[in-house]
């Protein structure tokens, strides 16, 4: 149980073994950022609902006719008047109904008007001399037909599909519920900040990371705070939070020394799944349970925490939220390496890297300066972190899988 696994065995078994959380909650359509939905969509009537122009123009009847009698005018929100005769013609705007009889819509560039304004005639643009049938006519349910399925479950919402589900009157729509998260630090020397800094000491950074990049993914955060080097307490901590969330992330306290509690504290509690990666930043990253409470621990370097929360527990906690596998894993791109290391490791390394692309459009990757897994401020700069498989010396313009940290580099 306590053998390294690779990176990806781990991923996928996480990715395997959590499920979106059971149940389903109706959610406003000011409050859907982020959410999953948890059943199927439907379509409730045609887009477009009826028959309507593509086009400020005239509506005629008769594609041959050369020249049309003006009978009408129809303006968007208009309800159409009166079908048209052969011959006849009815000033329309974009998107207004257009009325029956209509065999084509005439853009307003391609028309001239008689003096009186009562009729017009068809001035075709170069080898366009015949009007096609249904010409700037965008028909009923051509883009969406009442009764098919609009959007499937664990789509996950986007502001496009906000604008979607409201071109189709939805005010409120089946969400999967939002995943609870109690976020823990531990160990004696940490300090939240706020407080004085005694000798000794250093400030909790994991916590706030950690919570604010769930918050901003939707994800509800309850704040475990600060867990002493001490198994007792950590227990009875762990298991209050089980009660109350849905999954449980710490940092801290998992690796090997006698002040690291948190594992033994799991196993007494709850289930140890697996316990050790062969990563680099991250090695000690545990997963497990206490009852339905998953749990994730996270070493407690920052960078650490960092990569193994973006790595392995937050795609876990995506599947809870709802997203199937493969949009729960992690974003991934290749770009080549604008650099080259000789050394080489038995782990399988995230380098924190800076993305940009060059003039030839190929995204390339440069370590940050600072690889220390005790040091955020390399990471905190990093737009990437690359994948260097384990036992791999790095060359020049190699290509590497990068995680983007960041939407824009
Ligand atoms: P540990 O995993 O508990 O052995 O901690 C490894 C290193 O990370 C130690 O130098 C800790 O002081 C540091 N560390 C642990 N938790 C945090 C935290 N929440 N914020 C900042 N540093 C931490
Ligand atoms: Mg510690």
């Amino acid at each position: 149980m306590s053998d390294l696994l690779d990176y990806h065995i781990a991923l996928n078994s996480l990715l395997e073994t959590h499920q979106p959380l059971e149940g389903e909650e109706m959610v406003g359509l000011t409050q859907l950022g982020q959410r999953v939905l948890a059943r199927d969509i439907l379509v409730q009537h045609d887009v477009p609902a009826f028959d309507n122009s593509a086009m400020d123009g005239y509506a005629i009847n008769g594609n041959a006719c050369g020249s049309w009698q003006v009978v009408q005018r129809i303006a968007a929100g208009d309800v159409a008047g009166e079908g048209l005769q052969y011959g006849q013609a009815a000033r329309i705007f974009t998107g207004a109904p257009i009325p029956a009889g209509t065999t084509a819509v005439l853009m307003q560039e391609r028309v001239v008007l008689d003096a009186g304004g009562q009729s017009i005639s068809y001035e075709p643009g170069e080898g366009r001399a015949v009007i096609q049938d249904g010409l700037n006519i965008r028909r009923q349910a051509e883009e969406l037909r009442q009764g098919t399925t609009l959007l499937s479950r664990q789509q996950r919402i986007t502001p496009a599909i906000i604008g979607l589900l409201s071109t189709q009157g939805y005010t409120e729509v089946a969400c999967v519920p939002q995943v609870r998260v109690t976020v823990f630090s531990s160990g004696n020397e940490l300090v939240p900040p706020g407080e004085p800094l005694t000798p000794g000491k250093i400030y909790d950074s994991n916590r706030q990371m950690i919570s604010a990049m769930l918050r901003a993914e939707g994800y509800v955060v309850i704040d475990g705070g600060i867990l002493p080097d001490e198994l007792a307490s950590t227990r009875q901590a762990l298991e209050r939070a089980a009660r109350e969330s849905d999954a449980i992330v710490c940092s801290g306290g998992v690796s090997v020394g006698e002040e690291d509690h948190l594992k033994t504290a799991l196993e007494q509690v709850g289930e140890l799944t697996q316990w050790r990666l062969l990563i680099k930043p991250g090695k000690p990253f545990t997963w497990g349970r206490i009852g339905d409470c998953r749990v994730f621990m996270l070493p407690g370097n920052p960078v650490s925490s960092l990569v193994t929360f973006r790595q392995l527990a937050f795609p876990a906690m995506q599947r809870m939220a709802g997203l199937p596998p493969e949009q729960a894993r992690p974003w991934q791109l290749t770009a080549r390496a604008d650099f080259s290391r000789s050394k080489i490791d038995t782990r399988r390394e995230f380098v924190r890297v800076m993305l940009s692309a060059g003039p030839d459009g190929v995204l390339r990757v440069k370590p940050m300066q600072q690889q220390g897994s005790n040091m955020l401020s390399g990471a905190a700069f990093a737009t990437g972190l690359a994948e260097v498989p384990p036992g791999v010396p790095v060359e020049q313009d190699m290509e590497l899988v990068v995680y983007p940290l960041t939407e824009r580099f």
